[in-house]
């Protein structure tokens, strides 16, 4: 399993929208947890560039949470220099 999308944020300081696609996504399991429902993976992905229109760093931390297995039933994140996040994340199935 991997969590595919894209994203979409707005530079706090000049205003300049970023968007990453999935191949800029880089989820790293942090925890797998197993309840009555069956498995539960916990998802995180930490975002780090400098604005490319006026060089303010940005950093954001991205958490999905996946359980039971194959959905998505909820998503967070910490922002520092963007805002506006608009973030559509899916869980990818192997074929
Ligand atoms: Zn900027």
């Amino acid at each position: 399993m991997a969590i595919v999308g894209s994203v979409s944020f707005v530079c706090d300081h000049c205003g300049k929208k970023h968007s990453l696609g999935a191949s800029e996504l880089e989820f790293q399991v942090a925890a797998v947890t197993d309840d009555q429902q069956g498995e539960h993976i916990h998802y995180v992905f930490e975002y780090e560039s400098n604005c490319d229109a006026c060089g303010k760093r940005i950093d954001i931390e991205f958490e999905v949470w996946e359980g039971p297995v194959g959905t998505i039933n909820h998503t967070d994140f910490t922002l520092s220099g963007a805002r506006e996040v608009n973030e559509n994340f899916k869980v990818d199935h192997p074929k």
